[in-house]
């Protein structure tokens, strides 16, 4: 077969994570919850599948969780989204992004992505028919290098992506970092894709700068989200895109013959859900104990802490350890001392290895215990 995307493998996530249960080993490697999400939203949903909402739902969303969402963005950021014609339900934040792209990629326009990058954006990017244009972020801090950004525009790029708070690295983009972003996307024409599905995971006092917070900004922009993270349940698959009208009519159309619309119950469940704001307002609080906790526990180890502000991961250079290519040393971690963790070259398109790996927290204190333990022996 002439296949579409000849240079793409398996995903690091479920490498690692077949790696893990094949030698039984704690997993910190793909980032999801490994504690029981809200009884409460579960009964919403069981209520709904009960109560005969089990049809499709309305092809841009169930209107009440549209408009709980329009509602939950005005408490949090204090603008006014039209629940009507700017959000739209997806199967998930990377249909959200994916679906994004196919609304204004043609083929050969330059997407610029900064890595490391989650690894979906090169190959969402690519099967559009566009050319990545990825750009490092600067090591160790994981910031924007803006004059190498400002070089990379040509006639031919579209959009830019971010992403903050930021997969794989935690940092977390300022307000200054907004407006210098802003100042570029407008004074070149371009889109932005924001992905903020971490909005909730952020520490240290910091605040969420979301693109819906700059008007002139926001009207270029498609910004995705994620319920996965919110509410502890990533195998629902149900997320959304926030966007101004004009580019969500666009997208609509991409959307509305491909998923057409998403799990009748869950959005139902959530929308009832979601008038208990402590869930999410709480979130931040309860996952930075988490990286504290994990951070104290590694601290008397070899590993160097390259501080998170944001997410559900931490990085860790093991450079005073050992020499060896990041993947070789995950997989002797896996194997050797029984812990599963994602190599950081797997989110560089040309594997840049700075003997780095990634932890995700987001789990129980006993897993986060154990697994310490085993690293501990290194
Ligand atoms: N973007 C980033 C940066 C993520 O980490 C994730 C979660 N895996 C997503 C998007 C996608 O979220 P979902 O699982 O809802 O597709
Ligand atoms: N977002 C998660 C991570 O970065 C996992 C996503 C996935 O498995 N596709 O680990």
């Amino acid at each position: 077969m002439h296949s579409k995307l000849p240079h793409i493998g398996t995903s690091i996530f479920t490498v690692m994570s077949q790696l893990a249960v094949k030698h039984n080993a704690i997993n910190l490697g793909q980032g999801f919850p490994d504690f029981p999400m809200s009884e409460a939203l579960i009964d919403c949903v069981t209520e709904a599948m009960k109560a005969g909402g089990n049809q499709y739902a309305h092809t841009n969303g169930v209107p009440l969780l549209r408009e709980r969402l329009a509602e939950k963005i005005n408490f949090l950021y204090n603008i006014n989204i039209n629940a009507e014609t700017e959000i739209t339900i997806t199967p998930g934040g990377t249909y959200a992004i994916f679906s994004a792209f196919s609304t204004i990629i043609q083929p050969g326009d330059e997407v610029i992505i900064f890595e490391p990058a989650y690894d979906s954006y090169i190959p969402n990017i690519t099967f559009n028919g566009g050319v990545v244009v990825p750009i490092a972020l600067t090591y160790p801090s994981y910031a924007i290098p803006w004059d190498t950004l400002k070089a990379a525009i040509t006639k031919k790029t579209t959009a830019i992506l971010i992403n903050t708070p930021h997969n794989p690295s935690g940092m977390v983009m300022t307000k200054e970092d907004i407006l210098q972003l802003q100042e570029i996307v407008l004074a070149n024409n371009l889109y932005l894709i924001s992905d903020e599905v971490y909005e909730h995971l952020i520490y240290d006092n910091k605040q969420h700068e979301s693109v819906m917070k700059y008007p002139e900004l926001f009207a270029r922009t498609f910004v995705c989200f994620s319920f996965g993270k919110t509410y502890h349940c990533t195998g629902w698959k149900l997320g959304y895109c926030v966007a101004p009208e004009n580019l969500m009519k666009e997208y609509r159309k991409v959307h509305q013959f491909n998923a057409f619309s998403c799990d009748t119950p869950k959005q139902l469940g959530i929308a009832k859900h979601m008038q208990d704001k402590e869930a999410y307002v709480s979130l931040g609080n309860f996952y930075q104990e988490k990286r504290d906790h994990l951070r104290s526990l590694l601290a008397t180890t070899k590993l160097k802490c390259i501080p998170s502000s944001g997410s559900y991961f931490e990085s860790y250079s093991y450079a005073d350890i050992s020499n060896e290519p990041d993947k070789v040393f995950a997989e002797r971690l896996v194997k050797e001392f029984g812990v599963a963790v994602i190599p950081m070259s797997a989110f560089y398109h040309d594997a840049t290895d700075h003997k780095v790996i990634r932890l995700c927290f987001a789990k129980k204190v006993e897993t986060l215990d154990a697994a310490a333990a085993c690293l501990l022996k290194i």
